[in-house]
C-alpha cells in the first residue's frame, strides 16, 4: 500500500501539521510527500526529516485549487491513499480531486482504525462517526490536532517531478496576507480564546498582550467575529478553527455548542467568566469567576514581574 500526503507550507516553512499526517497514516504503507508551490526547497528538507518519509515530491511554481488538483490527479494512479490535513487547501483541493475520480473523500478524520475504517465527529462534534469505504483508492482530509507529530532523523530523498502538463483556468490577481505575531491558531500549544463580552476591537488588544505574553494564538467565538472586534481566520468552532492545544484559555466566552466543537481536543481549559453557571465554566479544569476587564489586566501584571 503507498500513501501520498499533500503537505501545508507557507512562507518557506514546512506546517507542523504535516509531521502530524505523517505519523497518522505511517501505518498504511509507505508514505511519499508531495510539496507544491513555490519558496518549497526548505519545506521539502524539513519533510525529508519526517520519520516514516520513503520520499519527497517537489511541485516547484504557482498552484491553486484546480492546478493541484490537476497535478494530484497524474500523480493518484500510483497511490491507495491520498492524504491531506483538513486545512483551507485539503478542504479546497480533496473534493475535487474525487469528484474528478468519481471516489468518496473521508473528511475531517480523527482516528485511522485499520486500512478502510476512519472516525470522524458529527453533529457538531456530538458523535463520532466510523465510515469503512470499500473503494478502490481513499482520500482522507485528516485533522492534524487529533495526531502526535512523526519524529524526526530521516534523509529521505528529494526528487523534482514534472509539471509540464499542468494548468489552471483562474488566474491569481492578488493574495492579501494578515500579519500576526502570534503563533499559527490551528497548531499553537495555547491558545487565548475572547468572546462578545471582550466588547471591541481595542477590547480584543487586551487579549492579545496577554496572549504575547503567554506566546500563545488568538481565537475567538464567531460573536465576536461576527460584531467586528476580531478577523474572521480567529474564528473558533464548528465553522472555524478547531484547536487542540495543551492549554485554552476562554475569557467572557459562554461555551455554545458550536464554539465547544470546536476545542475538544483542548488538553486542560481555563475559563473567565462573570458568570458561575456558564457551560464553558463548568465544562473547564479551572475557573476564574470575575470581569475580565480586572482579571487579564491583573493576569497580564503577574506574568510581567516573571
Ligand atoms: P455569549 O454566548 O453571549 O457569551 C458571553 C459570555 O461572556 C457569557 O458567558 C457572559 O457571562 C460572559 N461575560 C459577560 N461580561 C463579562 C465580563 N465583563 N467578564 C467576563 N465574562 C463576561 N460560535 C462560535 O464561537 N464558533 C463557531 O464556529 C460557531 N458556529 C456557529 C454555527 C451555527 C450554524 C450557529 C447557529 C451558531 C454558531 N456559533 C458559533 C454561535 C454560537 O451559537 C454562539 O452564539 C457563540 O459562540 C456565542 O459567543 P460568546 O460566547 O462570545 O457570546
Amino acid at each position: 500500500m503507498s500513501v501520498l500526503v499533500l503537505a501545508d507550507h507557507d512562507q518557506g516553512v514546512l506546517s507542523p501539521a504535516t509531521a502530524r499526517i505523517v505519523h497518522a497514516v505511517a501505518e498504511l504503507g509507505t508514505v511519499d510527500i508531495l510539496l507544491a508551490g513555490e519558496n518549497i526547497a526548505a519545506p521539502a528538507q524539513s519533510a525529508s526529516t519526517l520519520a516514516g518519509v520513503a520520499k519527497v515530491l517537489t511541485a516547484e511554481g504557482l498552484f491553486v485549487a484546480d492546478s493541484l488538483e490537476m497535478l494530484l490527479s497524474t500523480l493518484t494512479v500510483r497511490y491507495h491513499y491520498v492524504v491531506a490535513s483538513a486545512g483551507s487547501v485539503g478542504k479546497d483541493v480533496l473534493p475535487r480531486l474525487a469528484a474528478k475520480l468519481d471516489l468518496m473523500p473521508v473528511t475531517d478524520v480523527t482516528a485511522i482504525l485499520g486500512p478502510n475504517r476512519f472516525e470522524r465527529p458529527i453533529y457538531a462534534g456530538n458523535a463520532l462517526q466510523t465510515v469503512a469505504s470499500n473503494q478502490p483508492k481513499h482520500l482522507l482530509t485528516l485533522r492534524a490536532s487529533a495526531f502526535r507529530a512523526a519524529a524526526t532523523g530521516n534523509a529521505a530523498p528529494i526528487e523534482a517531478i514534472d509539471t509540464s502538463g499542468v494548468s489552471s483556468a483562474a488566474k491569481l490577481i492578488a493574495s492579501h496576507r494578515t500579519q500576526s505575531e502570534t503563533p499559527d491558531l490551528a497548531t499553537a500549544q495555547i491558545v487565548v480564546g475572547g468572546g462578545i463580552a471582550v466588547g471591541s476591537a481595542e477590547g480584543f488588544q487586551l487579549i492579545e498582550s496577554l496572549a504575547k505574553k503567554l506566546n500563545a494564538a488568538v481565537g475567538a467565538t464567531r460573536a465576536a467575529v461576527d460584531a467586528g472586534y476580531a478577523p474572521n481566520d480567529w474564528q473558533v468552532g464548528q465553522t472555524g478553527k478547531i484547536i487542540a492545544p495543551d492549554l485554552y484559555i476562554a475569557i467572557g466566552i459562554s461555551g455554545a455548542l458550536q464554539h465547544l466543537a470546536g476545542i475538544q481536543g483542548a488538553k486542560k481549559i481555563v475559563a473567565i467568566n462573570t458568570d458561575p453557571e456558564a457551560p464553558l465554566v463548568k465544562l473547564a479544569d479551572i475557573a476564574l469567576i470575575g470581569d475580565l476587564f480586572q482579571v487579564i489586566p491583573q493576569l497580564i501584571a503577574e506574568l510581567d514581574k516573571i
